[in-house]
């Protein structure tokens, strides 16, 4: 190449350059006025991705995006009037939500079982008519209790518009999750000590053995060296003294009914088991087998005031889920 034609190549490429340099300078310009919509505004302006960002660039997910959930006092896990434990709740034991369904609200620890295992708490609604469900109190003999639940919870965090706002609603997911990490048998009815921990409570008949005539007789239990011997007992004892809920309903399974508490049927929990006749199949008056029922929960908790059911599934297997959430409803709308 001769020295006139390398200086006009040369001219060109330079002329190349430039024309470059002022199409990026104009593509930058447009860039960061927003010509090119959203995207690239949120991607030049917010290089971290953010929600918002996200919601924008993809408005199909928006609409049947759960809203994020904001933190309300009835989600937000207070303090426990109880001295919680250090010890963190495990994954395995917490409903696990699908991955595009809302969070559910992080569960109170009340206390802990005798083998060290938490006592689960979710809380729904923020009103002033308190009302909690007690799963499991029998254990893994009577599991579908706390199957139950944990559809329940799962259900509620999608659909919290299901409390009233002048409920509050506690779930305790399991009384007695020894028993529960022990199997589906009847050895896992009791807890680490063999106490049958629906009969260890501080009322007139509590007894450490009780006749067996019409009784459940699959493994030997006992009452406790004393009602409210058992760490189960003593904290959810507690956490009821302290939260005062007006009503309570304790799933059991299978089949008797709906059992109002009371040695002598208490007026307020006949008046809850006959509401919640109304909207289920569960037998009422429940099926009387001729056992004797010593120390029992629903029993302490007339004592106190609260209208409160033992509540027996239908069978050992199933979570009765549609009829528990018309019951639910009933439950919520009962008053005393
Ligand atoms: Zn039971």
């Amino acid at each position: 190449m001769n020295p006139q034609r390398w200086r006009t190549f040369s001219r060109i490429v330079a002329l190349v350059w430039v024309v470059n340099v002022i199409g990026l300078a104009a593509l930058a310009f447009a860039f960061t006025r927003g010509a090119f919509g959203d995207l690239t505004f949120s991607a030049a302006k917010a290089p971290a991705a953010t929600a918002s960002a996200t919601l924008q660039l993809l408005p199909t997910q928006t609409a049947t995006r759960t809203p994020l959930p904001t933190p309300s006092p009835s989600l937000t896990p207070s303090p426990s009037p109880l001295p919680a434990s250090p010890t963190a709740v495990q994954d395995t034991q917490t409903p696990t939500p699908t991955p595009s369904l809302a969070p559910t609200p992080a569960p109170r620890v009340i206390g802990h079982s005798v083998e060290g295992r938490p006592l689960q708490v979710f809380t729904f609604g923020n009103g002033p008519l308190k009302r909690l469900m007690v799963f499991g109190i029998h254990g893994g003999s009577e599991w579908n209790t706390v199957a139950l639940a944990d559809e329940l919870i799962a259900h509620l965090s999608q659909h919290p518009e299901l409390i009233p706002p002048e409920n509050t609603l506690d779930v305790l997911r399991v009384v007695n999750p020894d028993g529960l990490a022990r199997g589906r048998g009847p050895e896992s009815r009791g807890n680490a000590h063999s106490v049958d921990l629906n009969r260890n409570w501080h009322t007139a008949n509590w007894a450490e053995q009780w006749p067996l005539e019409g009784c459940w007789t699959g493994y030997p239990l006992n009452g406790g060296d004393g009602p409210g011997s058992e760490p189960e007992v003593i904290w959810l004892r507690r956490f009821i003294v302290a939260e005062k809920p007006e009503a309570i309903i304790s799933y059991h399974s299978a089949a008797l009914g709906i059992l109002p508490g009371g040695i002598t049927p208490y007026s307020r929990s006949v008046s809850l088991a006959e509401a919640l006749a109304a909207v289920s199949d569960y037998p009422y008056p429940p099926i009387k087998t001729g056992c004797e029922y010593t120390g029992q929960f629903a029993d302490w908790s007339a004592l106190q005031g609260i209208a409160a059911v033992d509540l027996e599934l239908t069978d050992h297997e199933q979570t009765d889920f549609d009829q528990n959430l018309l019951l639910l409803a009933a439950f919520l709308a009962w008053r005393k």
